[in-house]
């Protein structure tokens, strides 16, 4: 097993001592790792035009067998090594999460996971919010803190041409409320904007959630993986979106919550809350990018634009203990040098990248 070596965020200076009493796992670029994305399968009963183009998840589109997937009790070994080498945030995805049996069970299992400061670690679980109304309940018993929805629009013709997976908007409506109700609050709700396709739903969606004490988040489409087609002529920027909101509504910016706090927030004047702009294309903030993602079948990734993970199931399963997962684990991060969106070009674009909808965003 190579060295590890832990770099002082304090000092500002490089390599100090070895082992966390050296301070933060920064990675070279003097990014700490803070948040763990967990995919818990590759399945998802949607197929969003934009992560599972059904011409390429048809019928026939083999997923992963269960035997591949970590089981809980593996995922919930690496969360644990993760977080005692700096992860503050947990988030479950997807595919569809939910749709891993008993997921509820694994949410309890992470829930128990305290900081080396002795706080609870943040979990929180994205959906596409079909089986929320269903599940809510017992996620929050489970521990569960927040959850996001995905809704691209409320129209249901609209709704159908995104997700096109027969679900009426009303179920995730439905899901989102329950969320709520039950505390899993505040709700976060994720518009992913195409340019010509759903970009007319900004507004309605805008007035929905508006007073809702949920908060809506327009992310622009990005060009994750290779299969959705994606081209700079369907993002709706940032800048753009907002420009459409102010015809309507006056916002003023809002301080981020924390560094490398995903979305720029604006805040309704009147008192009816506020919104999100997530602008990985128009404004990439890689330089922020604290977030580690680890795949159904365990192979960690480094940034959603990754082409390679690095896997650590076989580390678990050849019966590795905790001190040589952490070592590889700190050992991956400290050689990171990912920033993707930074240098999004046609060189960095032309290698293969790994799917949305299988390491979950
Ligand atoms: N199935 C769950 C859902 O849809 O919320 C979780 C997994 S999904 C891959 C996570 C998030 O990624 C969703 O909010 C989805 O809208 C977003 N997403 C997927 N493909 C995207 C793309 N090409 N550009 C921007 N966001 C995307
Ligand atoms: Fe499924 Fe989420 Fe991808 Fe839509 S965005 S296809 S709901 S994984
Ligand atoms: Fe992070 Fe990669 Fe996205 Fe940059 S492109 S913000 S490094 S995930």
């Amino acid at each position: 097993m190579s060295k590890v070596i832990f770099h002082s965020e304090a000092a500002g200076s490089g390599p100090d001592q070895e082992g966390r009493r050296g301070g933060p796992l920064l990675d070279t670029h003097r990014r700490p790792l803070r948040d763990l994305r967990i995919s818990v399968t590759d399945r998802c009963n949607f197929r969003c035009t934009y992560c599972m183009p059904r011409e390429v998840f048809g019928a026939d589109h083999v997923f992963m067998r269960h035997s591949e997937l970590l089981s809980f009790e593996e995922i919930a070994r690496v969360a644990a090594v993760a977080v005692r080498l700096g992860v503050r945030k947990i988030r479950l995805t997807g595919g569809e999460p939910l749709l891993r049996k008993d997921i509820e069970a694994l949410v309890e299992m992470l829930a128990v996971l305290h900081t080396p400061e002795g706080d609870p670690v943040e979990l929180t679980l994205t959906t596409n919010g079909t089986l929320l109304k269903k599940k809510a309940r017992a996620l929050k018993d489970a521990g569960l803190r927040r959850v996001t929805v995905s809704l691209d629009a409320l129209d249901d013709a609209k709704f159908e041409s995104m997700s096109d997976s027969g679900v009426g908007v009303a179920t995730v409506l439905e899901g989102i409320e329950e969320a709520g109700r039950v505390g899993l609050a505040p709700v976060k709700v994720n518009m992913v904007v195409r340019k010509g396709l759903n970009d007319d739903q900004i507004l309605p969606m805008a007035r929905r959630f508006r007073h809702s004490g949920h908060v809506l988040r327009f992310i622009e489409f990005m060009d994750v993986g290779t299969t959705n087609g994606w081209n700079m002529a369907e993002v709706l920027t940032g800048a753009e979106i907002l420009a459409q909101l102010r015809r309507e509504f006056t916002l003023e910016p809002a301080r981020a919550n924390y560094r490398g706090e995903v979305a720029a927030r604006w805040r309704y004047t009147d008192g009816a809350g506020e919104i999100g702009l997530i602008t990985s294309v128009s404004q990439p903030f890689c330089g922020d990018c604290t977030r580690a993602r680890l795949s159904p079948e365990g192979r960690l990734f480094l940034c959603l634009f990754a082409n390679q993970g690095h896997d650590l199931r076989g580390l678990i399963r050849r019966g590795g203990s905790d001190e040589q997962l952490a070592a590889a684990l700190a050992g991956i991060w400290s050689a990171r040098d990912d920033r993707y969106s930074e240098l999004r070009g046609a060189e960095t674009a032309r290698r293969g990248k790994i799917e949305m909808s299988y390491i979950g965003g």
